[in-house]
């Protein structure tokens, strides 16, 4: 441990890895490293983290599955976060005594989460099959798609600000758009979701049906972290539309810049080959951006989440 480590982490209960390669855990598996990569295994240790790393002024960021993360070849300075410890995968039913309510931690996985309610018949999340997330990431992004999104079934809501205080939102406070929340708080610690009880056999059905259509429309095999762009609102209709529909009308499928591609099964999906760049993937993006933007005056921003050494990412001060 150097010095740094060890006033920053060396009493916490803590799991720190230096030099950590973090991109080719990411699912694009590509990409650079962070100086450090830390595992709270207590709210409280992850709580101290966030209170000296300001103190310091070192970077912090968090990161789920890594399914919507572009870490650059350089990689990120400071500290990376990851809520894998027991501590922060919990599921608790019946919260307040309410049947309907389930609180489950941030690092849970979601598919895991929901295959598990599936099977005691607890519908609710189902909605998200076949979507790669933590619970905080999917959160975070208001993970969805043609079935439903995470934000219509959120009840609560709770972070670490960056000072390391928790707050709890409820649902009147909660704002869910697409891809996005009015979360500004770092961290999510944990969401209470609204669930039902349903038939397990008819649950399993419907789970099935929406497997089956990410796998027909998305190549949910290739290394990337699914949608490239968001969905851009036509500026002549007003109507939100599918980014990888007009890249495909613009003429991109397969479009090649070093090792990363332009999916030709869906064109909003970006691929990077085996032992490829995460820079190649960024820089074809830009590419894709400035292609559509010419033919068709539409301007598209990224939902993948880019981290490198300028990124405005890092966890500040709200
Ligand atoms: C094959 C494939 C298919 C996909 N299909 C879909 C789809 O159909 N619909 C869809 O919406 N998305 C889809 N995605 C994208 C991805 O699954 C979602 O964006 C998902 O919500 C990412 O969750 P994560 O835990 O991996 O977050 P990460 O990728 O690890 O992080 C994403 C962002 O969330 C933040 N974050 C992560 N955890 C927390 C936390 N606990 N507290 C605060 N912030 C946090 C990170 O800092 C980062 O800014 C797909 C990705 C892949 C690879």
């Amino acid at each position: 441990m150097t010095r740094l480590s060890r006033s920053l982490f060396g009493d916490l209960d803590v799991e720190v890895e230096m030099d950590a390669p973090i991109g080719v855990e990411s699912w694009f598996c590509a990409g650079g490293r962070a100086d450090f990569l830390v595992r709270p295994r207590t709210a409280e240790a992850l709580s101290e983290i966030l209170k000296r790393s300001r103190q310091i002024d070192t970077p912090v960021r968090i990161m789920g599955e890594g399914a919507n993360l572009l870490v650059d070849d350089d990689g990120v300075p400071g500290i990376v976060i990851r809520l894998d410890a027991p501590a922060f995968r919990a599921v608790e039913h019946n919260v307040e005594g309410r049947l309907e309510l389930v609180r489950v931690g941030a690092g849970a996985d979601l598919a895991r989460t929901l295959m598990r309610f599936a099977r005691a018949g607890t519908a609710g999340l189902e909605s998200l099959m076949g979507v790669p997330a933590s619970i905080g990431g999917a959160v975070r992004m208001n993970a969805g798609g043609a079935y439903g999104e995470i934000g219509d079934v959120v009840h609560a809501v709770a972070c670490l600000d960056s000072g390391g205080r928790v707050r709890v939102y409820g649902a009147d406070e909660l704002r869910f758009d697409y891809r996005s929340t009015n979360i500004v708080d770092p961290i999510i610690l944990w969401a209470v979701f609204r669930v039902s009880q349903e038939n397990p056999i008819a649950l399993r059905e419907r789970i099935k049906e929406i497997a089956a259509h990410k796998k027909r429309t998305q190549p949910l095999g290739d290394k990337s972290a699914g949608c490239m762009f968001r969905n851009p609102v036509d500026p002549d209709t007003g109507v939100r539309t599918s980014a990888g529909r007009i890249i495909d009308e613009v003429g991109l499928k397969g479009l090649r810049h070093g090792s990363a591609t332009v999916s030709t099964h869906h064109a909003n999906f970006f691929t990077i080959d085996r032992n490829g760049r995460a820079r190649d993937a960024i820089e074809l993006g830009d590419l894709v951006r400035d292609r559509v933007l010419d033919a068709r005056g539409i301007e598209l921003h990224r939902e993948v989440v880019v981290w490198d050494r300028t990124d405005d990412e890092r966890i500040g001060d709200a």
